[in-house]
């Protein structure tokens, strides 16, 4: 019982971090909106408050409903009918899940169950990738990118006001160290949060940058994670058609709303082979 407890802690402590981190830069950005002295004259007018708010709180949004519809839509075969033979190429066996599974699908140890064209499990949001959720992951994905984006831009005040008193061994420790400087003493809390959060906006922007950037690449070649580690793509239909696959009949304006309807054009059970399968493992 306590270790079915803890078990279900861990798996839902990154999305409880993640979900605390964007928040707390969410509101930190709104703060230095806000309240913090602005470095240009013309950035204390309402109107220009008004369109930064509007601008973050609309990233805000996007990310979490992005991030709920992605958890609430499973990309499980679960509840789902194979019908026609199941012999055809790239169908296996799953011995947990006791069942014939179709080409791309594989069985996620974490989830305990089998996920049609499954790309990852994600460690962030404790759920898999796959055929149903992969619009949600990256939408979500492109929102934090173009918030952490903005975040750095409005941090540059951040950075500027803490380099102000020149480069000395405090202002390089703070921004490099801000745990440290805190737990010895060196600086005020709010200092330090402010440090923290502008490095954490860095880092985080670099990371997403480079998960965003690796997944419009896996989507353009029409790869999944799994696939991208054999230079063999035969599943691939051309760049535009296989953005279609991953994000529907709309797939020029459906990242904009999650609210805009874009049908996929698959099922996730049979896909079009154009070039050679891998060999069977
Ligand atoms: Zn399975
Ligand atoms: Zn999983």
């Amino acid at each position: 019982m306590v270790g079915a407890a803890a078990q279900a802690l861990w798996r839902h402590l990154p999305l409880a971090l993640n979900t605390a981190l964007v928040f707390s830069v969410t509101a930190e950005v709104s703060y230095l909106v806000l309240l913090a002295a602005p470095l240009e004259p013309s950035q204390k007018e309402s109107a220009w408050k008004a369109a930064h708010l509007c601008a973050q709180y609309f990233m805000l949004g996007s990310i979490t409903w992005n991030a709920s519809l992605f958890l609430k839509t499973s990309p499980s075969i679960r509840g789902v009918f194979f019908s026609g033979d199941f012999v055809g190429q790239g169908w296996r066996y799953c011995y947990t899940c006791e069942t014939h599974t179709p080409p791309r699908c594989s069985h996620c140890y974490d989830c305990k169950v089998c996920v049609l064209r499954r790309d990852h499990h994600c460690v962030f949001f404790g759920q898999c990738v796959g055929f149903r959720n992969y619009r949600y992951f990256l939408s979500c994905l492109l929102f934090m990118w173009s918030g952490l984006l903005y975040a750095v831009v409005m941090n540059a005040e951040v950075f500027i006001i803490i380099l102000k008193e020149g480069v000395t061994f405090h202002s390089v420790a703070l921004l490099l160290l801000p745990w440290i400087m805190l737990v010895t003493g060196q600086v005020t809390a709010q200092a330090f949060a402010f440090a923290f959060i502008a490095d954490t906006c860095v880092v985080g922007f670099l990371l997403v940058s480079a998960f965003l950037f690796f997944h419009v690449g896996l989507m353009v070649r029409g790869q999944t994670t799994r696939e991208w580690y054999s230079s063999r793509r035969p599943y691939s239909l051309g760049p535009l058609a296989n953005i279609r696959e991953c994000l529907g009949v709309r797939w020029y304006v459906c990242w904009l709303c999650p609210l805009i309807p874009s049908a996929l054009p698959g099922d996730g059970i049979s896909f079009k082979v154009t070039g050679p399968l891998e060999p069977m493992q």
